[in-house]
């Protein structure tokens, strides 16, 4: 986060503190107490779809947990509302992450199915059942109090509401610019890179869609006290779907898209709901068809939602930089120069019918740059594929530092210290190529969600952010390290994914086609960085099509062609070989 936005941050305090003491018509403060209400719930709705890529339909179910937690607890048990909101998180926390675990595995479409299935089930529970009082609900919930004072309804509950409301953003904008927040913000697009990062997705996808979870609770619990009675209406399944219309109508991209969202639905439905009868002359809700067609027309103009008007207007913001004394990470033992780092065994990978790497095998040494070349569509993509555990293979084994890592996940793979780039760069096009390059330091840090709220991580951040940086100047990026991703031309997106696998401190690097793209200085360049590495002790697998590139740089090449093993040795030896000719040029001999 810059100066710039932090600044605003207390800004954005300051008003709120503003509004709670400014004598407000109680009509607006009533108001605004709804939006904060709403602006929570789908705050962590923007965190769930607009970062991590899930959409949910049932926060409306669990804004109806936390509330009916606390009304039934305080109504029937006499329990004081904090222990309510405990109950109600637990209960939430539980729910959430047992709808996660079952259908976040799958992909598509399963987690939106189940959470209209969740909402709509809840729903009917809550309004059938005797102890919950049906449809009619709950009533006489007494009012929230602050240090003995009741907030009541007005500007008191305002005050606490948007303390909330704002702490929570500013909580989530710390965790969004943290090792986790990266890890979460790989989930939308790029969750097989983030695996061979050393990011467990599943596991962050669950996590992200409890802590969504947990802020419709407490939004709920809220509400609850505000409204002093509870009843199912606001709990349905055409709430869930307005709550994820805020997200939408707001920004998904950004965090304060949930307060603009929530505003402007709320004003317009309450404004629709008066002059849209009164105009027809006929009663009914006809402000649902307003808000369909203005979605409609959101997501054809402005996908990003009304916020990105605003943050064209505030302009790009950059990180602080404030690790210039930074710890460094820990450091992994290498393997002595000479001893075999990747030991690939007879290793075969068919798609259906399609022989796409037959029985492989071949030896990469600690300080060796190996090549491994042969014409397109031989298999070398689909060899790093099955080495880094991306893709199961069919048959064949893989011994990496002398441990059998086949069959294991990607991600532990690259813990291990083997790490990748892809020839089809895969990177967070809308994150900085700073923050990008972190995310190669993944498996380095330890700091989890917790940590970032509440900035205990603040060392751990300073060291990944000067390790990224080392590397990025290191493959000569070090100018462009706040520009977004996206911005990079290709050859240099490829440099980046160097960067980003070298921030893991790896023993054994592998590369695909890294010089694509790149223009002969930076080519020079590159060849540069590549012996630098190999002096430094690490080990590389090169597959490229640049032949000065790979004549030049490696000590030992293996060539394949159409799946199989054509031959091995040095370059001399390679080039002087009629077959690799042949497999080049496409004639006999
Ligand atoms: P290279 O990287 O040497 O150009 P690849 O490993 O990408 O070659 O591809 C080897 C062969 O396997 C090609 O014929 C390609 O079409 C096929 N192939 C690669 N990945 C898949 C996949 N996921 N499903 C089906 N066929 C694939
Ligand atoms: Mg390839």
């Amino acid at each position: 986060m810059n100066r710039l936005r932090a600044y605003h941050l207390w800004l954005v305090l300051a008003g709120i503190v503003t509004l709670a003491l400014l004598p407000l018509p109680p009509f607006w403060i009533a108001q605004l107490n709804y939006i904060g209400l709403f602006a929570l719930t789908s705050l962590g709705l923007v965190l769930l779809t607009g970062v991590a890529g899930l959409t949910s339909f049932g926060q409306a179910a669990f804004v109806g947990i936390g509330a009916y937690t606390a009304a039934w607890c305080a109504l029937n048990l006499g329990w004081p509302p904090s222990i309510t909101l405990l109950l109600g998180v637990a209960i939430t926390a539980a729910s959430a992450w047992f709808i996660g675990r079952i259908t976040l595995r799958l992909s598509g479409h399963y987690l939106p199915l189940a959470t209209i299935a969740w909402g709509l089930s809840l729903y009917y529970l809550m309004g059938n059942l005797e102890a919950l009082g049906k449809y009619d609900g709950l009533i006489g919930l007494k009012s929230l109090t602050l240090l003995g004072e009741p907030i009541g309804q007005g500007q008191g509950f305002f005050a606490v509401c948007w303390t909330l409301l704002w702490l929570a953003t500013v909580a989530l904008t710390f965790l969004l610019n943290s090792r986790p927040g990266r890890a979460l913000r790989a989930l939308k697009d790029g969750r097989q890179m983030a695996e061979a990062m050393g990011v467990h997705t599943l596991r962050y996808k669950i996590g992200i869609f409890v802590v969504a979870a947990l802020f419709a609770c407490v939004s709920g619990w809220l509400f609850a006290h505000f409204q002093r009675t509870v009843n199912p209406s606001p709990f349905g399944l055409k709430m869930g779907i307005e709550y994820l219309f805020m997200a939408v109508v707001g920004g998904v991209g950004n965090l304060w898209g949930a307060w603009l969202g929530a505003g402007v639905v709320r004003l317009l439905d309450e404004q629709l709901q008066t002059w849209l009868p009164q105009l027809l002359g006929v009663s009914g809700s006809f402000e649902t068809i307003v808000f369909g067609v203005m979605l409609v027309l959101i997501l054809k103009y402005r996908p990003d939602g009304l916020w990105s008007w605003v943050q064209q207007w505030l302009g790009p913001s950059e990180r602080l930089r404030d690790w210039d004394n930074a710890p460094v990470l820990p450091q992994r033992n290498k393997p002595a120069v000479g001893d075999v780092v990747l030991d690939v065994q007879k290793i075969r990978k068919h798609f259906g019918g399609l022989v796409a790497v037959n029985n492989i095998s071949f030896q990469v040494k600690a300080g060796q740059i190996v090549g491994l070349i042969g014409p397109n569509g031989a298999g070398k993509s689909t060899i790093f594929n099955l080495i880094t555990g991306t893709l199961p293979m069919s048959s064949g084994q893989v011994q990496f530092n002398g441990q059998a890592v086949h069959g294991l996940h990607s991600r532990d793979i690259a813990t291990r210290g083997l790490m990748r780039t892809f020839q089809h760069v895969k990177m967070i096009p809308n994150m900085s190529v700073l923050d990008n390059a972190a995310i190669g330091a993944h498996s380095r840090g330890h700091s989890g969600v917790m940590s970032a709220i509440l900035r205990r991580n603040r060392s751990e951040e300073k060291a990944i952010m000067a390790e990224a940086e080392r590397q990025l100047v290191r493959v000569g990026l070090g100018d462009r390290i706040h520009d977004q991703a996206a911005n990079l031309p290709m050859g240099q997106q490829r440099l980046l994914e160097i960067a980003r696998a070298l921030c893991a401190d790896p023993t054994l690097l592998l590369l695909d086609e890294p010089a694509a793209g790149l223009r002969h200085l930076e080519k020079r360049e590159l060849a540069r960085v590549l012996r630098q590495l190999q002096s430094e002790g690490m080990s590389i697998l090169l597959v490229e099509h640049d032949m000065d590139l790979v004549m030049d740089v490696c000590d030992h090449i293996v060539v394949m062609e159409f799946g199989t093993y054509l031959t091995e040795g040095s370059p001399a030896h390679v080039q002087a070989d009629p077959k690799v000719r042949a497999a080049y040029l496409g004639t006999e001999h």
